[in-house]
């Protein structure tokens, strides 16, 4: 039995990559672990960050951007994007909301055509198709492709995301956009990774998504099964049920 267990995350570009309180998230993890005796180390890792920081993190999180920051980070994250895939396909697990999504992909396509490269770490890629187009904004929900459970969130992007064969959606729109507006499909599935458009922050409204997120983490680190102990989710189901009633969505 693991006595003092504890997780280290990584929070990549906190003050350039951090919209509709995707810090939310960080602060979720922190808590859900500290009310359960893990020790929760966060450690903000902005433009210039040594990859060792990484290496040692058990957990990723990066949040999302307007194409400005999108075009910064990029071109700093693609200096270690060999490291950051090596530690990825090796099963790092790992959250990117939004424009961090859309940077693990081939490329991003601005509306006014320029193209910011792509991590080429997943397989999708991502396209706006225009300044007189909609931006796909709002409440979310979307079934869960690991527990089949609703999740909520709340999106804003112009990019339509694309999947490519070797990966599998994170889950089904319910109500909403989701990566294209077109084929039901919302986020990504990849090793122990997950790629998603929802903010709102997404774990804070989903606390069963974070719970599994923070045990995933644990038996990553020490190779072993964890069951979690219950915490009290009164407040944050209210919320939830409160945000699938206005979408007319049954949780
Ligand atoms: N710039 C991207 C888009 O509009 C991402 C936006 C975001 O992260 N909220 O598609």
């Amino acid at each position: 039995m693991i006595k003092k267990k504890s997780i280290t995350i990584a929070w990549l570009y906190p003050d350039l990559m951090n919209t509709y309180g995707d810090r939310g998230n960080i602060i979720c993890l922190k808590k859900r672990c500290e009310w359960r005796k893990i020790r929760c180390e966060v450690k903000e890792l902005n433009v210039g960050f040594d990859l060792s920081e990484l290496k040692k993190a058990d957990f990723i999180f990066m949040g999302g951007a307007q194409d400005r920051q999108q075009k910064i980070v990029s071109a700093d994250l693609f200096k270690k994007a060999k490291e950051l895939k090596k530690l990825i396909d090796a099963g790092k697990p790992g959250l990117y909301i939004c424009g961090a999504y859309q940077l693990l992909g081939e490329y991003y396509k601005e509306a006014d055509g320029t193209t910011i490269k792509g991590l080429g770490i997943v397989d999708l890629y991502t396209e706006n198709p225009g300044m007189n187009t909609k931006r796909f904004i709002g409440n979310v929900a979307i079934r869960s492709s690991i527990t089949e459970e609703i999740l909520i969130g709340f999106e804003n992007h112009g990019g339509r995301t694309y999947l490519g064969k070797s990966v599998n959606p994170f889950g089904k729109v319910i109500a909403g956009y989701g990566n294209n507006g077109k084929d039901k499909t919302e986020g990504i599935i990849y090793k122990n990774i997950f790629g998603s458009y929802l903010h709102g922050p997404i774990l804070p409204k989903n606390p069963q998504f974070t719970d599994y997120l923070i045990r995933l983490s644990l038996e990553e680190k020490y190779g072993t099964k964890f069951k979690l102990e219950p915490l009290n989710d009164n407040i944050e189901n209210l919320a939830r049920v409160e945000i699938a009633r206005r979408l007319k969505v049954k949780v």
